[in-house]
C-alpha cells in the first residue's frame, strides 16, 4: 500500500512567536514540489502556535501540538485541553514524546487518555514509543515498544484509530547524533505495523510510523525509503529551514 509520507518537526522549546511565524513563512516559501506530495506540519511550543497558525496559512504546512492534558476544562494549572489546541488551529497533536516520559511523568496510561482527547477534538495525535539504550541492549527492545503501542492505544475503536501517526524513536537516537540505521527502523517499523494490522485490521497498512531521531539531511531519504518508514519527526534538525527542508525533499524521493 502506498502512503503519503508524513514528516513533522519538533521544535520543542525554541522558538518565540515572531521567530516561528519567520520560520513558518520560510518553509512555505521553500517547499516546491514537496507541497501536495509529502504531508508536512510543525510543533512550535504552545505560546507560538497561534503566528504559526496564521503564517502558515494558505500553505501546504500544519501545524501540532507537543502535548496536551486529556481533560476537557477544570483546575488543572498549567494545562491546555485538546478543544483549546484545535481551537488555536492545530491538526495534530504529539503525545508520549520520550522527553515528557523520561522528564514529566507520562505513562502509557496518560498517553492513551490524550490520544482519547486529541481524538475526541478532532486532532490527529502522534504517538511516540521507543526503548531506551539499557532497553534495547538487554533485548527488550520490540517488547517495550509492543507494550508503548497496545496500552497506548488501548480501547480506541476501529475508525479513530485509522487518524492516528505512530512515532518510532529510539530514545538513544533523539537529539544524540546517533541514528538507528535503516535496517534497526524497518525492523521495529515492521513490528508495529503488525500490532497495528492486529489492532484496527486492514485499516492497520494505512497508519503511517514516522521515525525519529538525529535525522537530518544526510540520512533522511535512506530512512524514509525503507517500506514502513512512513515519513519522519524530526527535533533539531527541523529548527533550520535549510535542512528540514532538505529532510523533506528526502521524503519525495
Ligand atoms: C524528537 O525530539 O522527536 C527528535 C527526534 O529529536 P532529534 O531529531 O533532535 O533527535
Amino acid at each position: 500500500m502506498v502512503r503519503q509520507k508524513f514528516v513533522c518537526g519538533n521544535w520543542k522549546m525554541y522558538k518565540t512567536a515572531p521567530e516561528a511565524a519567520a520560520l513558518v513563512k520560510e518553509l512555505a516559501a521553500g517547499l516546491g514540489e514537496v507541497a501536495g506530495k509529502v504531508q508536512v506540519a510543525v510543533a512550535p511550543p504552545f505560546t507560538a502556535l497561534h503566528a504559526a497558525v496564521q503564517a502558515a496559512a494558505g500553505s501546504a504546512i500544519e501545524v501540532a501540538a507537543q502535548d496536551v492534558h486529556w481533560e476537557v476544562q477544570g483546575a488543572f494549572t498549567g494545562e491546555i485541553s485538546a478543544a483549546m489546541l484545535a481551537e488555536a488551529g492545530c491538526r495534530h497533536g504529539i503525545v508520549g514524546h520520550s522527553e515528557r516520559r523520561q522528564l514529566f511523568g507520562e505513562t502509557d496510561e496518560t498517553v492513551r487518555k490524550k490520544v482519547g482527547a486529541l481524538l475526541s477534538a478532532g486532532i490527529r495525535p502522534i504517538v511516540c514509543v521507543g526503548e531506551t539504550l539499557a532497553e534495547r541492549e538487554a533485548g527488550r527492545t520490540l517488547a517495550v515498544v509492543d507494550r508503548q503501542v497496545r496500552q497506548g492505544l488501548a480501547g480506541i475503536p476501529v475508525e479513530p484509530l485509522a487518524a492516528i501517526t505512530v512515532a518510532y524513536e529510539p530514545v538513544w537516537a533523539i537529539g544524540t547524533g546517533k541514528t538507528a540505521t535503516a535496517a534497526q527502523a524497518q525492523e521495529v517499523h515492521a513490528a508495529i505495523r503488525r500490532i497495528l494490522r492486529e489492532l484496527a485490521g486492514a485499516a492497520g497498512d494505512a497508519i503511517r510510523i514516522q521515525y525519529g531521531g538525529s535525522v537530518k539531511p544526510e540520512n533522511a531519504q535512506e530512512l524514509m525509503s525503507q517500506p514502513d518508514v512512513d515519513g519522519a519527526l524530526v527535533g533539531g534538525a527541523s529548527l533550520k529551514a535549510k535542512d528540514f527542508l532538505a529532510i523533506l525533499k528526502g521524503a519525495l524521493r
